[in-house]
């Protein structure tokens, strides 16, 4: 088994600090969401360097490392096989091999496999290092415009509508950018449940096809969103939304007045929609954020 050396291998700087001193190294390492210029000078050193390549499908990483003249063995570590792959990469890391993990696009682990491995090295006292680089959601975040603090990344929603909508309420007053991943033949919908939710002059941005040959991206408010989905032809491509950050109101409400107020309604055996009506006209809350709070504080009960 070959042992290659590292310019920054861990060893070299003394800090493996756990039990596996002879272990080697995995590399968690970004690769391009589209345009292949974008891969760092690192990244391409160590793909170069490494005895083996985790990744999720081999056909699609053999055009990049085509592409960049590598020729190293490539090992297929897909969702539905990470499980099992996991401690056959772990033991040849014991063994002293360096590996890489790659996914088909972007950073491994965000919203993609690695995860298992990664915290797998972790348990075992291997050393994991990033190699960072391209993430949609970065990308995205970073042309928005809005502040990124605070911000959420949530990445994929449920396909339905109903726990899409019960994974954004806790959000509607947060006050960052959330950042949302869709496949284009579910954005309508997603779009759809954005506006039933947040008010209708909330911004967001629709981030598609980033750094390829039809990026665009356009920001406008959530009312304006449903015109511009259906004057698409047909939607296609990679998206990436950013919600803005909920609009900061004057600290007048004292939410636990709310809270209080919906409680003994609800104590009162009221429904939901009474509770909501009433809130509504006692506080000038916003219907819809009054309606997610009174199904939160029903769920707790
Ligand atoms: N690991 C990737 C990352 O770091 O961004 C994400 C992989 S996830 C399976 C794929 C999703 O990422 C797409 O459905 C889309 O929401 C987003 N995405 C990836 N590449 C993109 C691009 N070039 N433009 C816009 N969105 C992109």
């Amino acid at each position: 088994m070959k042992h290659r050396r590292h310019a920054e291998h861990p060893r070299e700087s003394g800090d493996a600090t756990a039990s596996e001193h002879s272990a080697g190294v995995l590399y968690v390492i970004a690769t391009p969401i589209g345009n292949l210029k974008d891969l760092g000078q690192r990244a391409c050193e160590v793909l170069a360097s490494v005895d083996f390549i985790a990744c999720e499908d081999t056909r699609h990483s053999k055009v990049l490392l085509d592409h960049l003249g590598i020729r190293r063995p490539l090992l297929s570590c897909f969702a539905q096989n990470e499980a099992q792959r996991t401690p056959e990469i772990i033991a040849r890391l014991r063994a002293g091999e360096n590996a890489a993990i790659i996914s088909d696009g972007g950073t491994p682990c965000i919203s993609d496999p690695g995860m298992l491995l990664v915290d797998a090295c972790h348990q075992a006292h291997i050393r994991v290092s990033p190699i960072p680089g391209p993430t949609a959601f970065a990308a995205a975040l970073s042309a928005s415009g809005f502040s990124g603090q605070d911000a959420v990344f949530i990445g994929f929603l449920p396909r339905d509508s109903g726990p899409r909508l019960a994974r954004l309420r806790p959000y509607l007053r947060h006050p960052g950018p959330l950042v949302l991943y869709e496949a284009p033949h579910r954005l309508s919908a997603l779009c759809d449940d954005l506006l039933a939710l947040f008010e209708p002059e909330r911004e967001l941005l629709i981030a598609r096809e980033l750094s390829k040959l039809f990026e665009e991206l356009l920001r406008l408010p959530l009312s304006a969103v449903r015109d511009w989905l259906d004057a698409q032809e047909r939607i296609r491509g990679e998206f990436v939304l950013v919600l803005a950050p909920a609009p900061q109101r004057e600290a007048s409400v004292d939410q636990s007045k709310v809270d209080a107020v919906i409680d003994v309604l609800h104590g009162h055996g009221l429904s939901t929609r009474a509770i909501r009506d009433v809130v509504v006209q006692l506080f000038s809350l916003r219907s819809s954020e009054v309606y997610a709070r009174v199904l939160e504080r029903s769920e707790r009960k």
